[in-house]
C-alpha cells in the first residue's frame, strides 16, 4: 500500500536522479576550474594563502555537496523498499506536493518544524 501512485513514485526518483547528476557536475566544475575561488584584495602576503584558501573552500563545497548526494541516495534506497514518502519520525504520509518540492525529505512538515524550533544555529 502506498499513498503515491507509480507514476508520482517514477517522476519523484527522476527528480532525485537529476538532482544527483548536476550536484556531481557541480562539484567536479568547482574542483576543476582556479577562477571559481576567489580571494579577497590582491597583495603578495595573500596570495601565498590562495592554495590553502582554494583547499578550504572545495572541502567546504565538498560537505555540502557530499551531505546532500548522500541524502539523495538515501531517498532513492527509501524508494526501493517502498518506503519513500512516510514520515520517520511520525509515520504520516508527506503529501506528493511537498516530496515534489523537496524530494530528500524524510519528514512530513510538522515534524520538519518541530525539530527546526529546536535547532540552533
Ligand atoms: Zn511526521
Amino acid at each position: 500500500m502506498h499513498h503515491l501512485t507509480p507514476e508520482q513514485i517514477a517522476e519523484l526518483r527522476e527528480d532525485l536522479l537529476r538532482m544527483r547528476e548536476r550536484i556531481i557536475k557541480y562539484a567536479e566544475e568547482q574542483i576543476r576550474d582556479p577562477s571559481n575561488v576567489s580571494f579577497e584584495g590582491g597583495d603578495e602576503i595573500d596570495r601565498a594563502n590562495i592554495e590553502t584558501e582554494r583547499y578550504i573552500s572545495l572541502q567546504r563545497i565538498k560537505t555540502r555537496e557530499l551531505k546532500l548526494l548522500r541524502k539523495i541516495d538515501y531517498a532513492l534506497m527509501k524508494i526501493e523498499q517502498g518506503t519513500y514518502g512516510i514520515c520517520e519520525s511520525c509515520g504520516a504520509l508527506i503529501p506528493f506536493e511537498r516530496l515534489k518540492a523537496r524530494p530528500v525529505t524524510t519528514m512530513c512538515i510538522n515534524c520538519k518544524e518541530l525539530e527546526e524550533e529546536g535547532e540552533h544555529e
